[in-house]
């Protein structure tokens, strides 16, 4: 028997509306690419996405085309989101922080006809045109004052098409499942591959992203989207935020620890998300300088594992909780999410920072199952290793172009690359990616959690742990550190800050301190950088064993 319910598609558009009807005059902060920080609000943003939509009407875009945005967080850049998904469109973030190469690849597999661009990349999209042959405009996300048509003819000029037309425009009204946002993978193997959200996906994301033990924001929070819009959508932060009737702080390009303090002080920040690196930065500029933050009540941290000293400091120096979340841009991104439940809760503070270290438990809506190579579930045991692989409404179910080919198992799950384990309260931790996973005697080594101890040694600024072949063992870890400013240390030392904390046949066989630890377009460690950097390096246990 069928329910008797409304019909009421799940379009994001409507969470806009909403934003508009009951939160109109919330605020929307963002520091402007060209300095100043500018003020609107979620009425204003509704409206003038309305308006940009019956641009790109005039233009001709309908349902179903790719519509680019190559920029940083800003208000201008949620009004080119909305304006685009509102009309059935195909909001396609690019990453700025690609190489040419790349972005080429990606703009001419999605096929994107108009291109959103902040000023700073005009140059770089205008020098590569030639070799982008479906895209008819480039609208640059500027004022008339800022607009350089001289240089860059038929460009056209964001607050321009917002004058010229009216907020007169019918947004949603098609079927929930029409793709609303592509995002391309970051490619660490092959070329990029996309992920083509669903209003409907990015509905039922932005609903579990607001549980209490997910994201759990409120109309009360004040929330700094530093991850950026170019990453599996600033964790959702973009619909969440106006969903909640949240005030919306957005850094623009600057993501600094001194210009993150301010706005976080300026506009009374409560919430925060943002990858590692970012805290870390903020972490040395409130140090450096004795400041705290004064309202800042809690910071979701993903994208790479949180280091034990981050959490620490958060919470012992600042009173701020962090939230460790996993997830990827093939699960909109949400994941896991390790907010503690009622056993954790009930624990001493030190083991409740053991689980908070763990990238944590699925909200409803996520489903997720450990097997190993082939296929059989595996014990929840919190010891035993295996693939991490999901399943639910907003994971991936195909690439684009069916890109891969079938990516789901017989039961729809899909692999997510990971390799984690699953404890007795189900807390998933990932222990690496499997193409970092150091296999050594037919064992496996988790790469991130040695990195991740290392990483606190007082004198280490960055550590990364990578594979190297060895002759008896097959592969044995290799510890990399960078030091902080100025500072020496030994290989002893650093053993010796492991030995104790990790099994002693997980000990790296060398330590070698570096000047720089790559790191990849989101801000993650890339080892396959370091492993073409560190090709044919000899291990010294390696040179020890005879040759066979
Ligand atoms: P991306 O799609 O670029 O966001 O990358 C997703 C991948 O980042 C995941 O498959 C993980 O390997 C890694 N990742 C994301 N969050 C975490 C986390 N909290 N801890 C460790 N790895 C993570």
């Amino acid at each position: 028997m069928q329910g008797l319910m409304q019909t009421w598609p799940l379009t994001v558009d409507k969470i806009l509306d909403h934003a508009n009807n009951w939160h109109g005059d919330r605020e929307v902060v963002s520091r402007s690419l060209e300095g100043p920080i500018v003020r609107t609000t979620y009425g204003a943003i509704h409206e003038r996405a309305k308006r940009l939509s019956n641009a790109l009407l005039a233009l001709g875009v309908s349902n179903g085309d790719r519509v680019g945005t190559l920029a940083w967080n800003t208000g201008r850049h949620i009004e080119a989101w909305y304006a685009i998904m509102g009309i059935g469109a195909v909001c396609h973030t690019l990453n700025p922080r690609l190489f040419a190469d790349q972005l080429c690849y990606i703009m001419n597999h999605a096929e994107d006809r108009i291109i959103f661009v902040d000023l700073p990349f005009l140059p770089i999209l205008w020098e590569h045109r030639e070799r982008l042959p479906k895209v008819e405009k480039i609208i640059v996300m500027t004022d008339r004052d800022h607009m350089v048509e001289a240089t860059y003819p038929g460009a056209l000029c964001f607050e321009t098409l917002v004058e010229q037309h009216s907020p007169d425009v019918v947004w949603g009204e098609f079927d929930e499942r029409t793709a609303a946002a592509l995002c391309y993978t970051s490619g660490t193997t092959g070329n990029p591959k996309g992920v083509l959200y669903e209003h409907r996906s990015t509905f039922l994301h932005t609903l579990v992203s607001l549980q209490a033990d997910a994201m759990g924001l409120s109309s009360r929070d004040s929330i700094l989207a530093v991850v950026p819009m170019y990453h599996a959508n600033a964790w959702g932060l973009t619909f969440s935020a106006p969903a909640a009737g949240a005030k919306l702080v957005l850094p623009g390009a600057k993501m600094d620890g001194a210009s993150i303090f301010e706005l976080l002080e300026t506009e009374h920040v409560t919430f925060s998300a943002a990858v590692p690196t970012v805290w870390q930065m903020l972490l040395q500029h409130m140090r450096a300088n004795s400041l705290r933050p004064s309202k800042l009540k809690r910071v979701v941290i993903g994208g790479s594992a949180v280091p034990e000293a981050l959490v620490r400091a958060f919470r012992d120096d600042y009173g701020v909780e962090v939230v460790h979340a996993w997830g990827m841009t093939e699960t909109s991104p949400l994941g896991t999410l390790s907010s503690p439940n009622a056993a954790v809760a009930a624990m001493e503070p030190d083991e409740r920072l053991y689980y908070s270290l763990k990238q944590g438990r699925p909200p409803a809506g996520i489903e997720l199952k450990l097997t190993d190579d082939d296929g059989n579930l595996l014990p929840h045991d919190g010891t035993t290793f295996g693939r991490l692989k999901v399943r639910g409404p907003f994971v991936v179910g195909a690439y684009f172009r069916g890109e891969g080919g079938n990516i789901l198992d017989d039961e729809g799950y899909f692999d997510t690359g990971d390799v984690a384990t699953i404890d007795e309260l189900g807390y998933m931790q990932i222990t690496d990616r499997a193409k970092d996973v150091i296999k050594s005697g037919g064992e496996w080594i988790s790469s991130i959690e040695i990195e991740n101890i290392a990483a606190g040694h007082p004198k280490a600024t960055l550590a990364a742990v990578i594979g190297v072949h060895h002759p008896k063992w097959e592969e044995r870890p290799l510890l990399l550190v960078k030091l902080n400013e100025g500072e020496t240390a030994t290989r002893e030392e650093f053993l010796a800050f492991l030995d104790g904390k990790i099994a002693k046949w997980w000990m790296p066989d060398d330590v070698v301190f570096v000047e720089e630890i790559p790191l990849g377009a989101t801000g993650k460690i890339d080892k396959k950088l370091i492993r073409q950097r560190m090709e044919g390096y000899v291990l010294p246990t390696a040179a020890a064993v005879p040759a066979q």
